[in-house]
């Protein structure tokens, strides 16, 4: 078992992240001044703080003391104990101790891809992609009015339950009366609260779930509502998520050309029809092609997709030929995501063991599907990573030219924002601080998980966002 002791500081929350890039299962221990990880191996770790900021960790006699001037302490603490774990361990990690924190945040501090390897030990070919991303970010946040508004519109509905899923969806197959329902409170919840908008609308995106999951009535329905209660200028983006093929028809297809939306998202996550069956994703390769082609011939210019790295029943270099398989179909986007243990996935203990066998691999596979994006002419513009993913490993969205989503942007960054509607969805303003530090206060409201609740709740919830608007 790893124990880690805690001195001259109480930064359980980084420490954990840091070893949990490595080990499953890191748990505070408060009242000892410790973590410990059951999975990890049998050593104890002390990292120390002292009181001129610097930072060690000591296993037996060994010292670990970063580099160079020290960092704020909470950043301090990482740099050591990531040295100690990497000696111990005897790997390191692509992000170095870059965890629990955008990397594309830190690369916007700094000034080049060297700093972010000195400083928080992240490999060369991740701080590049961390600067690159950045410029882009910012380029498109500067697209975005500071005072404008993002609007999303949630339907947490999906055809079926994919088995690496966590959000918060509703397989319709169980619940098929609520969608109609739902997607009234919906439009109630929209024209009680988009009136009284008076601000500009920068872009909206509509998600899940699977919002083309409506039938195609009830989804022109919404479509109506949306651009009869927004002020939509001309030049907003507009994305609706048609992530499953097998929610497609042409009726909404059409729907959706004629009002001009300029961004869809048809999303394979993997371009192997084996693994889409066992996912229990009821729907092909050959789904995924004919949809896009149709979509394309239509006039629908920006069109992403979505490929997952890590997927159980699945090699690293499957990934890759599903990565050559989408820049051969020439989508104006493509995000990767890397898969991560989803507390709520219904992936079971063979799935993940099959993953965790392949866990070599996996990262060398993004490096070779992000060399074929930069050759196809693509470039990162936007970067999030989530907990517990292989090795910290990050979801990137690549672009051509200047069809980066905007949405994106202003969702992840945290400098403009965000009016959510509907079930589960979380809304945040972003405020401006004092001081030369460009950095925003940020604050949530959240509007309830739960479709049923919300359907007999959305004006209580509408109400809660007028407040927290002051709209
Ligand atoms: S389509 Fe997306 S939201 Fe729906 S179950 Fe699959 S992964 Fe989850």
């Amino acid at each position: 078992m790893l124990k880690v002791y805690l001195k001259g500081h109480d930064k359980y929350y980084g420490l954990t992240d840091v070893i949990r890039l490595w080990y499953d299962g890191a748990v505070e221990d408060r009242e000892g001044h410790r973590i410990v990880c059951e999975s990890g191996p049998d050593a104890v770790i002390e990292s120390i703080l002292r009181e001129d900021g610097t930072s060690e960790a000591r296993i037996g006699d060994k010292v670990y003391r970063p580099e160079g001037q020290p960092l704020e302490p909470g950043r301090e603490i990482k740099r050591s104990l990531y040295l100690a774990m990497k000696d111990l361990s005897g790997t390191d990690m692509p992000w170095g101790c870059l965890t629990g924190i955008r990397p594309t945040l830190v690369a916007m501090e700094e000034k080049t891809a060297e700093d972010l390897t000195e400083k928080y030990y992240v490999r060369p070919d991740k701080a590049l992609l961390a600067m690159e991303t950045a410029k882009e970010e910012e380029k498109l946040l500067n697209m975005l009015d500071e005072d404008g508004l993002s609007i999303y519109v949630g339907i947490p509905f999906c055809p079926s339950r994919c088995s690496y899923c966590s959000f918060i969806s509703e397989d319709i197959t169980k619940h098929m009366d609520r969608l109609t329902s739902y997607s009234k409170a919906l439009e109630s919840e929209i024209r009680l609260l988009a009136p009284r908008i008076r601000r500009k609308i920068s872009s909206l995106y509509m998600g899940g779930g699977t919002p083309t999951v409506l039938p195609d009535k009830e989804f022109n329905e919404l479509l109506d509502t949306i651009f009869g209660s927004f002020d939509l200028p001309a030049d907003s983006e507009i994305t609706i998520e048609a992530g499953r093929p097998d929610t497609l028809t042409d009726y909404k297809l059409e729907a959706m050309r004629d009002k001009n939306i300029s961004r869809i998202c048809i999303n394979p996550q993997t371009m192997n029809s084996e693994t889409l069956e066992k996912l229990n994703r009821r729907h092909s390769a050959e789904d995924i092609i004919y949809w896009y082609e149709k979509a394309s011939k239509m006039g629908f210019d920006v069109i992403n997709m979505d490929l997952i790295a890590g997927l159980p029943y699945e090699m690293p270099e499957d990934f890759v030929s599903s990565a050559k398989s989408l820049i051969s179909l020439d989508p104006a986007n493509i995000t990767i995501h890397t898969l991560y243990k989803k507390r709520r996935a219904n992936l079971s203990k063979e799935d993940v063991m099959d993953r965790a066998s392949k866990r070599k691999g996996l990262d060398e596979a993004l490096q070779e599907a992000y060399g074929l994006l930069y050759e196809a002419g693509y470039h990162p513009y936007y970067m999030y990573r989530q907990k517990d993913t292989e090795k910290g490993l990050e979801n990137t969205g690549f672009a051509k030219g200047s069809t980066g989503c905007l949405y994106n942007v202003a969702m992840m960054t945290d400098y403009r924002d965000v009016l959510s509607f509907g079930a589960g969805s979380s809304s945040k303003r972003c405020f401006k601080q004092d001081g030369p530090d460009s950095k925003r206060r940020v604050e949530r409201c959240l509007t309830i998980k739960d479709a049923i609740g919300y359907i007999s709740r959305y004006e209580e919830m509408a109400m809660k966002k007028a407040d927290f608007f002051e709209l």
